[in-house]
């Protein structure tokens, strides 16, 4: 993509309103627009970020049996009734149209996926089921200032899953965890995020938050110093060791909650009585399971994680480009340059901002590291002349000169690292 025809502009500064990190960058950059507090709009280079992680999601999803669909958002008054969250939930959105009748703004989706799944499974051939989404959430959140950490609407993926017993619940469970470890590790916070115990509700002893520590985070959680599992403040307070391996050693840390995975077993499979036939065609109860990742949530602590005083470094895996291809000089046949080794680069496969702009080198620069591709190529007279291109990552403080006719297996080696 050209940069000039980019409609979105870098932003030198912006409304001291913006506290957090991630806002300040995101914005700045044109990665996002802010509606209002906890609304966003994700902008052309944003929602490419986006998207990669919705795919690397989707990917992993899929790996473990994950079937993709789209549930509403505006949803019937009476679901929410029959589970009793139409009273009980704070954060709900309701509203009444010109006729009188109300609805709810989807806040998350168990009160439409039961009903749904009893429409098809009659037998306990028909488990287990896993089923996800990619969906608008609606919450009245009171405390919507850190950026897209927090949104008002926002974008989860919710994976639901139903078994006939509870030992497969609890297997599968353990199947989705290992997924969320690759997912966070795949765009590039594996390192920052632990595995936290969590309240389990009045169903279960305990559910499971991925937490992302960061000075960023709303959450304080207790990293076991023996197991490096991370108890949250809620389980510290009840119980004072590691419920998992008994040690008492913690380090308190400040942390973000990326995900979190729920042994729901018959919580809403009741009220809406999902049943099956077992073999001997008795009516047994169902076992359900609910995984939800925020990804707007994710876009920002992961820009909480990667950044410098200049701006963000995107891990390779979610960047909105790998590389960001910059143009020194006004002349035409310079530019012919640059338009050709942009041409030649997208066409051997590599996705590639071209900044074509005419605008100083300090401009451009700034700009690059506020945007944050790990990977930058700078075409001047004097590189150009000399039938080479200055590398740079985003990483290093010192560039090398690569000449072009090697160009693509050096970018192929990058990239491949
Ligand atoms: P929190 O305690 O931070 O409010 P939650 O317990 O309400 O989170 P869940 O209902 O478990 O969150 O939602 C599943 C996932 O959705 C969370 O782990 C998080 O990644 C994401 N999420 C929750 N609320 C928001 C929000 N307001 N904005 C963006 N993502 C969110
Ligand atoms: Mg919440």
């Amino acid at each position: 993509m050209k940069q000039s025809i980019l409609f979105t502009k870098t932003a030198k500064s912006i409304s001291s309103e913006e506290k957090s990190i991630n806002s300040q960058f995101l914005i700045r950059g044109g990665y996002i627009d802010k509606l209002m507090a906890g609304v966003y709009t994700f902008l052309p280079l944003g929602l490419k970020v986006f998207k990669k992680i919705e795919n690397i999601i989707r990917e992993e999803m899929n790996a473990i049996g994950g079937q993709e669909i789209i549930m509403p958002s505006l949803q019937p008054k009476e679901n929410w009734q029959q589970t009793g969250r139409w009273n009980t939930m704070d954060d709900l959105y309701k509203l009444k149209d010109s006729q009188g009748q109300e609805f709810a703004l989807g806040p998350t989706h168990e009160e439409i996926i039961v009903p749904l799944l009893k429409k098809f499974i009659n037998s306990y051939k028909d488990l287990p089921v896993y089923v996800y989404q990619f969906q608008d959430k609606f919450r009245m959140e009171l405390r919507s200032k850190s950026g897209i950490l927090r949104g008002r609407e926002f974008v989860m993926k919710d994976l639901y899953s139903f078994h006939s017993d509870e030992k497969d619940m609890d297997e599968y469970y353990n199947i989705v965890k290992k997924a969320y470890f690759n997912i966070f590790k795949r765009v590039g916070i594996g390192q920052e995020t632990y595995l936290t115990f969590a309240a389990g509700g009045s169903f279960s002893k305990y559910s499971h938050e991925f937490q992302t520590v960061t000075p960023a985070g709303e959450d304080i959680i207790y990293i076991c110093q023996k197991c490096n599992l991370g108890v949250n403040k809620e389980i510290k307070t009840e119980t004072p060791s590691c419920p998992d391996c008994g040690a008492k050693d913690f380090k308190e840390e400040k942390a973000i909650e990326v995900g979190n995975i729920f042994k729901l077993k018959t919580k809403y499979s009741e009220p809406f009585n999902l049943k099956v036939k077992d073999q001997s065609g008795k009516e047994k109860e169902i076992f359900m399971g609910c995984y939800g990742i925020g990804l707007g949530r994710l876009m920002g602590t992961i820009v909480e994680v990667h950044h410098d005083s200049k701006g963000i470094i995107w891990p390779l895996a979610v960047s909105p480009f790998q590389i960001h291809l910059i143009l020194l000089g006004n002349n035409e046949p310079l530019a012919k340059k640059g338009e050709e080794l942009y041409n030649n680069l997208t066409k051997s496969g590599f996705e590639v901002l071209y900044d074509d702009r005419q605008e100083s080198a300090g401009v451009k620069f700034n700009d690059s590291d506020l945007i944050g591709i790990p990977f930058r190529l700078i075409l001047s007279e004097k590189t150009a002349e000399s039938k080479q291109v200055e590398f740079k990552s985003r990483l290093k403080e010192k560039s090398q000169l690569i000449k072009q006719a090697s160009l693509n297996s050096f970018l192929n080696e990058q990239i491949k690292l």
